[in-house]
């Protein structure tokens, strides 16, 4: 096969990506504008020693999966790899994900349900080139004791819903070609932006909030943030709103410390039903993270107040915060279920941020402890125990992988939803050598949970529930929620 060939090819999987993966000549495809069950003539672009890239130069016979995308910059935006892909499909596509990842990064046997030709993120490295190597090479993981571990991963529980439903957008702000401000998305790998100021997926009313926040930059010229230069004030755009209690905040994040005219800025955005919070992010370096560290209010609260069950949640700009808030709750109510708390257990909530899931389980435990790096995050948590009357409920500032290591407190329950990487393997060591009876992993990363719950398998530990909880419809991510129990010889 070489650059240019067409071939033949039927689609059976999806990558991360939304590219189509199907298999020619020995080698796996990655196919561009290709969708599960496509029959597809495709160009190949680029030749890899296992895998090649390539693109739909034509549709043989379409999938019956295919549907019409939403959203008309849905392709160039890239945010929803899915969207043309039948939702029920998507969700099957997010549990074959999971059961791959658990077969292959972690070595288990996966009971029920064939592992189809499907992707998995092999390395905790997400570059594109290899990940697909590793699906292409089919990489096992290698234990002796694979195989023995049979477990079940169930069906991804989908939203009945899945558009409108983030509560948080951030759009960069750039020009257009007369020099308009305007709110999108950056083209592939460019500075430019690509003016949209709708998204399928977003929290109905984010449109208004974009056009009178580009209002305010017209009309008191205020400068654009130029990417390649490092000039110009306003970056981006980031709102809030909480589903329960209709709270919206905005925040501008600018390079620079004030705005021309921070009154008419406020005057434009104030009035609209349910703005609470109306603040200023400073971010001055030369960077693609969106936020800087200290944020200053113009204007009402500093953060917005939502509720997930029964317990209210303070949310400040800085702070993680679940986007999906329907799917949050069936998310911590599925790990509040595998902690199995009767009351008389001391808990760790490793990650927690604004003690969202310390708080579910602090309803139901003796004792829970919350550990989390972000300070304005645990000022929030800390602020939402007193708010909810919530007592036993205590947390630390800092790295978990640190404080939990160095406190080496017994467990009854250890709670884990770390970031994409995982856990660090000394804090697997040590959660595991405290022996809490269960381990409930919370994660949106589903290969480097699949390593970590490998090394809690090699420690003493079954993985006893797998259940993946479908918090980004349309796109390629899925969470999961782990039950590993303690194994006792
Ligand atoms: N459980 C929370 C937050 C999960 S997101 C919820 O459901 O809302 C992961 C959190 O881990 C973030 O708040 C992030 O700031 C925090 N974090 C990242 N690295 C960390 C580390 N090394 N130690 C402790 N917390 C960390």
């Amino acid at each position: 096969m070489k650059k240019n060939d067409l071939v033949e090819v039927d689609i059976e999987d999806m990558s991360d990506n939304g590219e189509g993966i199907g298999h020619a000549d020995g080698l796996t495809l990655f196919v561009k504008d290709a969708v599960i069950g496509d029959r597809v003539l495709a160009g190949i672009t680029k030749v890899k020693k296992t895998y090649c890239y390539a693109r739909t130069a034509r549709v043989l016979e379409p999938s019956a999966y295919r549907t019409e995308p939403r959203c008309p910059v849905y392709r160039p935006c890239g945010g929803c790899q899915l969207q043309n892909l039948d939702y029920k499909k998507q969700l099957e596509f997010k549990t074959r994900k999971v059961k791959n990842c658990f077969q292959r990064v972690g070595g288990f046997k996966v009971a029920e349900g064939n592992l189809s030709g499907g992707e998995c993120n092999n390395s905790i490295d997400n570059r594109a080139d290899n990940i697909a190597g590793a699906i292409a090479n089919d990489v096992l993981y290698n234990s002796p004791e694979n195989n023995k571990n049979v477990i079940t991963v169930k069906d991804t529980i989908g939203m009945d819903n899945p558009w409108n439903y983030r509560n948080k957008a951030q759009f960069p702000i750039g020009m257009d070609g007369e020099g308009r401000p305007v709110a999108g998305f950056y083209a592939g790998r460019t500075h430019s932006v690509i003016p949209t100021s709708y998204c399928a997926i977003q929290f109905e009313g984010h449109e208004e909030i974009l056009e009178k926040v580009l209002g305010y930059i017209s009309q008191s010229g205020e400068s654009v943030y130029d990417e390649t230069k490092n000039k110009g004030v306003v970056r981006h755009i980031l709102m809030r709103k909480a589903e329960a209690t209709g709270e919206i905040m905005v925040v501008l994040v600018i390079n620079g410390k004030k705005l021309r005219d921070e009154k008419s800025f406020v005057d434009c955005l104030k009035d609209i039903p349910g703005m609470t919070s109306i603040q200023l992010n400073f971010n001055t370096k030369d960077t693609n993270v969106i936020l800087g560290n200290q944020c200053r209010v113009l204007w009402g609260k500093e953060y917005i107040t939502d509720k997930i069950g029964e317990i209210s949640y303070q949310i400040s700009p800085l702070s993680f915060y679940q986007v999906n808030p329907v799917q949050t709750k069936v998310l911590y109510e599925t790990a509040l279920a595998y902690a199995d708390l009767t009351g008389t257990e001391t808990v760790w909530d490793l990650y927690c941020g604004i003690g969202t899931i310390s708080l579910f389980l602090a309803q139901k435990a003796k004792q829970v402890y919350g550990v989390e790096i972000v300070p304005e995050a645990v000022e929030n948590a800390r602020a939402n125990a007193k708010l909810n009357h919530i007592e036993n409920a205590e947390f630390f500032t800092g790295a978990a992988e640190e404080i939990y290591i160095r406190k080496k407190l017994p467990a009854d329950v250890v709670v884990v939803d770390p970031p994409r990487k995982g856990l660090d393997e000394e804090l697997v060591n040590t959660i595991a050598k405290m022996k809490p009876e269960r381990i409930v992993y919370v994660s949106c990363d589903p290969a480097t949970m699949a390593r970590d719950c490998r090394r809690f398998a090699d420690n003493g530990y079954r993985v006893n529930k797998v259940q993946p909880v479908d918090m980004f419809g349309q796109g390629g991510h899925v969470e999961c929620v782990v039950l590993l129990t303690k194994v006792h010889e």
